[in-house]
């Protein structure tokens, strides 16, 4: 069987996910190729485009060929970027890569990719001198045309794919050995251990017996507790008593116990208390891309482009106040600032969901624009977290162990959908818009806006709702 590089990162996240995917694909869950991953699919086409034209245009060009593939007889498959035909009989690998340094960790080792590309290329016959990760600067501040040169990295990882490659070629026999074989233990995964962060779709195929909710309902349950209850085979949260758990757990399993939400009026109340009137509830939208859009932008560095602002002027008030802004075109976001200088009075409280993403985004634009820095903190110290109230104010089981506005609003104000809606999440609105600043003036360019300003709106009624409900509570 074909092992790519793909196929092989896939096997070090999580050997049997690949084995399934491999053998089973019917019961494997791919996941939808959203809007967004065309989004980062193509701009990873455009980052390898200035690649290109940047190695072209240097003396030694014809040195270089691109997409070249290595296949191999045991059955591995790579596809690198480029390769320089260095003349003495040995290559050097390129890997281009749209992040803005050499990941190391995590989900996507960089290194272990560049090491089975050596590997594929070693087997296939040629010998590597140097090998490559090509990424962005994250310093490149856009001015004008891109320029290839200030836009790349190019990492010499030559000495790191060295000290991995032992390692690596005993992975790639254990992955060519699982994929041979045609059947696995399917009764149990290893993430039985593991909290629910780590979980894949294929959770459940591998563990259908796990109740919901479940002890991986539990938040910020540590790996340790995780394994004691798995190792008395306790999952349901029925089974689990009160005194096993941390404070901030008793809540969600208090709430699993009784079937109800657990309420800390004092803690609400707290909340209640640092409002002040007038309440603007605010919500922003951001937009990143590995080449930056327009200049002053760097890439991957996240533009707001889009605010929903609802104003609670009075606690009776009922006619609540709607202001929304959306870029019409790629543009730092100094209209967006003014606009909401003009809409944000010096008083009152901002209200918003997760509001460390709205402050970063406040302190990244202080930083851009120093004569709106006094603006932009004043907002910031007034920005109250409606999101902290679901923490241990009002704990429900029905969230499923989340604080997200996404599982909170059906349970809160159930009335109240992201369901169906075009533009349905931060993903698809940054999506959206790339397409709306490109798009004529047409019909279909109106219905897009419309979406865009309907999901962004809804963010901020949903937590107006939210606030009056908690406030009858
Ligand atoms: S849930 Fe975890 S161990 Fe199970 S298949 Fe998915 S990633 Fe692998």
């Amino acid at each position: 069987m074909q092992i790519s590089k793909t196929d092989f990162i896939h096997f070090l996240n999580c050997p049997k996910s690949l084995w399934l995917l491999k053998h089973k694909p019917d019961d494997y869950s791919h996941g939808e190729f959203s809007d967004y991953m065309k989004k980062l699919t193509a701009e990873g086409y455009e980052v390898e485009g200035y690649f290109r034209s940047l190695l072209q245009s240097q003396a030694d060009a014809e040195r270089y060929s691109f997409q070249s593939i290595f296949a191999t007889e045991r059955g591995l498959y790579a596809k690198a970027d480029a390769i320089r035909d260095n003349g003495d009989g040995t290559i050097n690998l390129y890997e281009v890569k749209s992040s803005t340094s050499v990941k190391k960790n995590g989900q996507h080792n960089q290194i272990k990719d560049a090491t089975f590309q050596k590997i594929a290329a070693e087997e296939a016959g040629l010998s590597v001198s140097k090998a490559f990760i090509v990424h962005l600067n994250k310093d490149y501040v856009r001015q004008g045309e891109i320029d290839p040169g200030q836009l790349l990295i190019f990492a010499d990882v030559t000495s790191e794919v060295a000290e991995a490659e032992a390692g690596t070629r005993a992975e790639i026999d254990e992955a060519v050995q699982l994929l041979g074989q045609h059947e696995i233990d399917e009764s149990s995964c290893s993430c039985l251990c593991q909290t629910k962060p780590n979980h894949c779709d294929s959770f459940s195929y591998f563990n259908p017996t796990i109740p919901t909710p479940s002890i991986y309902s539990l938040p910020r349950i540590s790996k340790a507790k995780i394994d004691g209850f798995v190792a008395d085979g306790r999952f349901d949260l029925d089974e689990i008593g009160l005194d096993e758990v941390t404070e901030k757990q008793t809540l969600v399993l208090r709430s699993a116990h009784l079937g109800q939400p657990m309420i800390d009026h004092a803690a609400i109340a707290q909340f209640f208390n640092k409002a002040a009137y007038p309440i603007y509830f605010i919500d922003y939208e951001t937009y990143s891309s590995a080449i930056p859009l327009v200049d002053g932008a760097r890439p991957q560095a996240p533009i707001p482009f889009q605010y929903s602002l609802h104003v609670k002027r009075t606690p009776d008030d009922m006619e609540l106040l709607h202001v929304e802004y959306l870029a019409e075109e790629a543009a730092m976001p100094l209209a967006m600032i003014e606009h909401m200088q003009s809409n944000i009075g010096p008083t009152g409280s901002l209200v918003s969901w997760h509001a460390s993403f709205e402050n970063t985004q406040n302190k990244t634009m202080a930083k851009l624009y120093p004569e709106k820095a006094d603006f932009l903190h004043d907002l910031i110290k007034r920005t109250l977290d409606l999101e902290d109230m679901f923490k241990d104010g009002y704990v429900d089981i029905a969230f499923g162990g989340s604080t997200s506005i996404k599982k909170v609003l059906p349970i809160i104000a159930p009335d109240l959908t992201y369901m169906g809606m075009d533009v349905a999440s931060g993903t698809d609105a940054m999506e959206a818009w790339i397409r709306l600043i490109n798009m004529p003036e047409c019909p279909e360019k109106a219905e897009l806006r419309q979406a865009m300003l309907e999901y962004c709106k809804l963010d901020t009624y949903a937590m107006v709702r939210i606030f009056e409900e908690m406030e009858r509570v």
